[in-house]
């Protein structure tokens, strides 16, 4: 069956807005793009004055990995969510605080930051962009999936990037916090410990948001090459 890879990013005066993976059969191409264009319209960071839709075929394997398993921390305030966070990445590296310093003075980028754990350095090449993961879907939306359209297994576009990520040996951690102003939950993941959601982790209204990952490597070209291209469907039958 051919898989398609679907993406959509939306801008306004050249500021990102917002931006959605798919991996999709051929026949739903057409939908998907459609849902995308409508859901670029109505984000709640603004109206965007550019969209662009890139369907590109995907031509060899597709790696499928399970999903991360959802906890949630009982975080009621924006300290509390700082400590979770903090206490998470302590044993991973020296430079905690820096990387929610970092994570929490960021805005309106595309992609994330690569996080170096031992130096406290970043690895993106690009610093206002980021690294983009794309080519990721949940195992569910391709119909391959023998649960597919029981509709229990819906997952949503954060844990299917999340447990993409984490699914790398150089990957220690990640963290988020949406941009959207309305929008106040983000998460901690790792391999070991799943998709931790936090609440708080911003004052509401705040546009600030982004991600960052806590990643060990001394070959980031790998590990950029596996978030940008490498196609993977989370969940479903491995
Ligand atoms: P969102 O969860 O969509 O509100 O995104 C929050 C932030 O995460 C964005 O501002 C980007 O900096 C980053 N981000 C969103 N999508 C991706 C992606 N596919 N890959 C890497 N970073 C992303």
């Amino acid at each position: 069956m051919a898989l398609f890879s679907v993406k959509m990013r939306s801008s306004a005066l050249g500021a990102h807005i917002s931006g959605a993976e798919r991996i999709v059969e051929e026949h739903e191409v057409g939908t998907v793009c459609a849902a995308m264009s409508r859901r670029a319209l109505s984000h709640g960071k603004g109206q965007p004055d550019s969209i662009t839709i890139t369907v590109a075929a995907i031509h060899g394997d597709v790696m499928r990995i399970p999903a991360l398993s959802i906890t949630e921390a009982g975080s009621r305030a924006l300290d509390e969510a700082r400590e979770v966070v903090l206490r998470t990445l302590d044993p991973l590296t020296p430079h905690a605080e820096r990387a929610w310093e970092l994570l929490t003075s960021v805005r309106d980028m595309r992609g994330a930051i690569l996080f170096d754990a031992s130096t406290g350095e970043r690895l993106e090449r690009d610093h206002a962009r980021g690294v983009r993961v794309t080519s990721m879907d949940a195992a569910t939306a391709t119909g391959e999936r023998p649960e597919q359209g029981s509709g229990k297994t819906r997952i949503t576009d954060a844990l299917v990037l999340a447990s993409k990520v984490a699914h790398h040996p150089a990957v220690l951690a990640e963290v988020c916090i949406s941009d959207d102003p309305d929008y106040t939950t983000g998460y901690v993941a790792t391999q070991s410990l799943g998709y931790l959601r936090v609440r708080n982790m911003k004052p509401a209204g705040s546009p600030i948001g982004g991600r960052l990952f806590v990643v060990d490597t001394n070959d980031t070209a790998d590990l950029v090459h596996y978030l940008e291209h490498t196609p993977v469907l989370v969940g479903g039958a491995q």
